[in-house]
C-alpha cells in the first residue's frame, strides 16, 4: 500500500489525540493527589468536607465576576476578612440600653477583671486552626461555612449573663416546673423534657439541683454564703475570697434567664456527690457531654474556657440556646461567648 499525504496528517492527527488524552489524564491524576493529600493534613472527615464546600464557594463567587478582577478583589476580601477578625470580640454590655448602662455595667466588670477577658474572633479562630491542624485563614472559613444562618443574638435563647454582661434588671417570664419543682423559662419546657427523657432512655436519672433564680435570691445566697464562711472562722477579706470563688456575682448569674440548669446524675448524688468537677469522670456527666447538644443544651462553663466564659469548669451546668446552636458550639468546642462574637463577625461581613 503506498503511504500517501493523507495517510500522513490522519497519522499526525491520531498522535496528537493520543497525546492529548495522555497529558490530560496525567494532569488529571496530579489533581487528585493534591486533593487526597490536603484532606488527609485536614484532620478528620468534618474538616475536609467543610474546607470543600468553602473552596467551592469560593470558585462559585470567583466566576461570577472576570479571572483578573475575581483574583484581586478575594485577595482584598480575604484582607478585609482577617482584619475585621482582629475587631470583632466576645461580647461586652450586650445587655445595654443606654450610654449610662453601658458605663454602669462596665463599672460593675471592673471588678472582674481577673476572671473574664474579652478574645478577638482572630483568636478564636486561632484556637480552632490549632485542634483542627488548620490555617487561621481556612478555621475562619470553616467556622462561617458552618455557622447557622439568620441568627438572631436578641432572642430568648441567646441572652448572654456574665462578668462583662451583668443583668441590670430582672428579667421576666412565664415558668414552668421540673420534676422536683424548680423553675425555669416555660419557652424552653419541651426541650428541657425531651433532655430529660432521653436521659431516662440512656439509663441516667438527672436530678435538677438548681434552675431559675432571682437575682435577689442570688444576693442572698452570696450573703448566706460569706456569713457562713465567717461562722467557720475565716476573716472578713478570707470570707470575701471564697465567696468570690464560689458563687456567682447576682447580677452575672446565667441561672436568672431560667434557660440554666444545675443537674447532677443520681448515681452521683446517691453516693453523697454534689456540685463539684469530680462528677465529669460520671457516666450520666459523660453522657450530657456527648449529647445534650442534640436537645438544644451546651456545656456552659467547660474545662480549660474560664477566661472566656468567667467561671471554672462546671460539668453539672447546662444551658439552653437551640439545637443549631448548641451542636455548632459542641462541634467546635465553642462557648456562647465566641458563638456571639462568630455571628458579630458574620453579620459584619455580610454587610
Ligand atoms: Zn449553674
Amino acid at each position: 500500500m503506498k503511504f500517501t499525504r493523507f495517510h500522513k496528517i490522519y497519522l499526525i492527527v491520531v498522535l496528537l489525540f493520543i497525546l492529548t488524552i495522555g497529558i490530560y489524564d496525567v494532569r488529571y491524576k496530579m489533581t487528585n493527589q493534591q486533593d487526597a493529600g490536603s484532606s488527609e493534613s485536614s484532620g478528620s472527615q468534618v474538616v475536609s468536607s467543610s474546607s470543600q464546600s468553602a473552596v467551592v464557594s469560593s470558585s462559585e463567587s470567583a466566576e461570577e465576576s472576570s479571572d483578573d478582577a475575581s483574583a484581586s478583589s478575594s485577595a482584598s476580601e480575604v484582607e478585609e476578612m482577617l482584619a475585621l477578625a482582629e475587631t470583632i470580640t466576645t461580647p461586652v454590655a450586650v445587655n445595654a440600653t443606654t450610654d449610662q448602662a453601658a458605663a454602669d455595667m462596665a463599672t460593675y466588670s471592673a471588678d472582674y477583671a481577673d476572671d473574664i477577658q474579652t478574645y478577638t474572633v482572630a483568636e478564636i479562630a486561632d484556637s480552632v486552626a490549632t485542634t483542627l491542624g488548620l490555617t487561621q485563614e481556612e478555621a475562619l472559613n470553616q467556622l462561617l461555612a458552618d455557622l447557622p444562618t439568620d441568627v438572631d443574638l436578641t432572642a430568648t435563647q441567646y441572652q448572654m449573663v456574665n462578668k462583662l454582661n451583668p443583668l441590670l434588671t430582672e428579667p421576666t417570664m412565664t415558668f414552668a416546673y421540673a420534676g422536683s419543682g424548680k423553675p425555669y423559662n416555660a419557652e424552653i419546657e419541651p426541650a428541657y423534657t425531651a433532655l430529660i427523657d432521653a436521659a431516662a432512655q440512656a439509663g441516667y436519672t438527672l436530678a435538677v439541683i438548681s434552675a431559675h433564680r432571682t437575682i435577689a435570691y442570688q444576693a442572698q445566697n452570696i450573703q448566706n454564703g460569706y456569713n457562713s464562711y465567717l461562722g467557720q472562722g475565716y476573716s472578713e477579706a478570707e470570707a470575701l475570697e471564697l465567696t468570690n470563688s464560689y458563687y456567682a456575682p447576682a447580677e452575672a448569674s446565667e441561672h436568672s434567664t431560667g434557660l440554666a440548669f444545675d443537674l447532677l446524675g443520681t448515681e452521683w448524688t446517691s453516693v453523697g456527690g454534689s456540685l463539684d468537677d469530680g462528677y465529669a469522670s460520671q457516666p450520666s456527666a459523660q453522657w450530657l457531654a456527648d449529647n445534650a447538644q442534640d436537645y438544644g443544651f451546651i456545656l456552659r462553663y467547660p474545662e480549660g474556657k474560664d477566661q472566656i466564659t468567667g467561671y471554672l469548669f462546671e460539668p453539672w451546668h447546662y444551658r439552653y440556646v437551640g439545637v443549631e446552636a448548641a451542636q455548632y458550639i459542641h462541634q467546635y468546642d465553642l462557648t456562647l461567648e465566641e458563638f456571639y462574637a462568630l455571628v458579630n463577625f458574620s453579620d459584619a461581613l455580610s454587610q
